[in-house]
């Protein structure tokens, strides 16, 4: 691998502090030295990028990411999908994510047991390019729940979305199973969602039994409890039991927020706000009008997900952009929207928005230490944005706007270096 200097950069470098120009200097997988000024640094025998002006900052973070969601409209058209097209999928999707900017990925469940594995272990051993990942399991769930697909004249459960459990035992043996194969996560669904009329968002499904379960078995493997919560007394169940990561978390009372912000060292909340937007706004080509998604729940999810993130975000609660991308009115690619969201809705600043998806990123990653900055001493997980994502997020949507990609130190899409190439400069 050939050491890296990136000169005439902005360097924006994942914490809240201004961007100053400068220029950043890689050496194998870490960065070793970054100058903040435009005196040069000293990159002897480095592959000299000049960025032109452009903006260099940490690779970004998906917290909620489904690679195995196929872009389809229903729970089912992603499950019937056979599994040789489906381990091809996830790595096409891998790959675009990667390319994308997304050098660090939070799996949140997939739809059949082992692909989050068997992918994070090809992107590891290096037989495909994707992000750093982390693997989940499918999704834990109990009859008539999030998740339970099973039809009454077809009770089998390969035919379900997710596990279905029913008892503490049936649960030890599911989150063993996964655990066996080889997961960083279990996910548990302990809400309903108003995408299952059946278990509308605020009904509540999971025994505290059954999750206690879950999470001793979870504990003794020193992996991870995650849960798909969107009730509040789900957000409260997850905190109960020790559950690190918390998804969507739209209803909240006033303890639900005490008992959040009491464990903010330890959780995080991906909310993954996109998809209620665009069940409400953009879901008609597939037949989801938004007087449908008005009467399914979706604008009372949205008001009240609205204040509760709002609240979250004042008392210091880390919340993480990504979610739910990989159905058909959220079609992988478009995961950086959540950031504008983030502006637009919950009152976010542009560099609150980025440190969810770089420096909260690395901590949610279990790397604090060493990703998610750009800082001496971490990762080259690093992008080459061509403008300013302070003034304009949504050049992060862009492929055109990511110069160049890299992860650990190595291309993961490189930059064109024509002498008489200036990259533009306008948000
Ligand atoms: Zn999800």
């Amino acid at each position: 691998m050939a050491d890296v200097l990136f000169t005439n950069v902005r360097i924006l470098d994942g914490t809240l502090a201004h961007p100053v120009a400068g220029s950043v200097l890689v050496q194998g997988n870490r960065i070793r030295a970054v100058g903040r000024s435009t005196a040069p640094i000293s990159g002897t025998g480095a592959t000299v990028i000049d960025g032109a002006g452009a903006t260099l900052m940490p690779g970004m973070c998906e917290a909620h990411t489904h690679f195995s969601w196929n872009d389809a409209a229903t729970l089912a058209a992603i499950q019937t999908l056979p599994l040789e097209e489906h381990v091809l999928w996830c790595a096409k999707v891998a790959k675009k994510y990667l390319e994308a900017g997304y050098t660090s990925c939070v799996g949140a469940a997939c739809a059949k047991p082992r692909l989050d594995v068997v992918i994070r272990n090809a992107i590891n051993a290096g037989q495909i390019p994707g992000p750093r990942y982390l693997a989940a399991s499918q999704e834990i769930t109990v009859l008539g729940a999030l998740g339970d697909e099973t039809l009454p004249h077809l009770p089998f459960p390969e035919f379900s979305f997710g596990v279905n459990v029913t008892g503490a035992e049936e649960m030890r043996k599911a989150v063993r199973l996964f655990l066996k194969y080889g997961v960083d996560s279990i996910k548990l669904n302990l809400s309903g969602d108003n995408f299952t009329p059946q278990s509308p968002s605020e009904t509540n499904w999971m025994l505290d039994e059954e999750v206690a379960a879950a999470m001793t078995e979870v504990r003794i493997r020193g992996k991870r409890g995650t849960a798909h919560a969107r009730s509040a007394a789900s957000v409260k169940q997850a905190l109960r039991h020790g559950i690190d990561v918390i998804y969507h978390a739209s209803y909240t009372d006033e303890e639900t927020l005490d008992m959040l912000e009491a464990a903010r060292d330890r959780v995080f909340v991906a909310p993954g706000i996109a998809i209620l937007y665009a069940m409400l706004h953009e879901a008609e080509p597939w037949g989801v009008t938004h007087a449908q998604a008005v009467a399914m729940g979706y604008q009372h999810e949205w008001d009240h997900a609205i204040e509760s993130l709002k609240a979250m975000h004042k008392r210091g609660v880390r919340i993480l952009f990504g979610g739910d991308y990989g159905f058909a009115f959220t079609p992988h690619g478009q995961n950086a929207r959540d950031l504008e969201f983030f502006v637009k809705y919950l009152g976010f600043t542009p560099a609150e928005a980025i440190r969810c998806a770089t420096q909260y990123g690395g901590q949610i990653m279990m790397k604090s230490n060493e990703l998610g900055l750009v800082k001496e001493g971490f990762l080259a997980d690093l992008l080459l944005v061509d403008g300013d994502p302070l003034a304009n997020l949504a050049i992060l949507r862009d492929p055109k706007r990511i110069l160049a990609v890299m992860k650990d130190g190595a291309w993961a899409k490189a930059p064109e270096i024509a002498a008489e190439r200036v990259w533009g400069r306008a948000a």
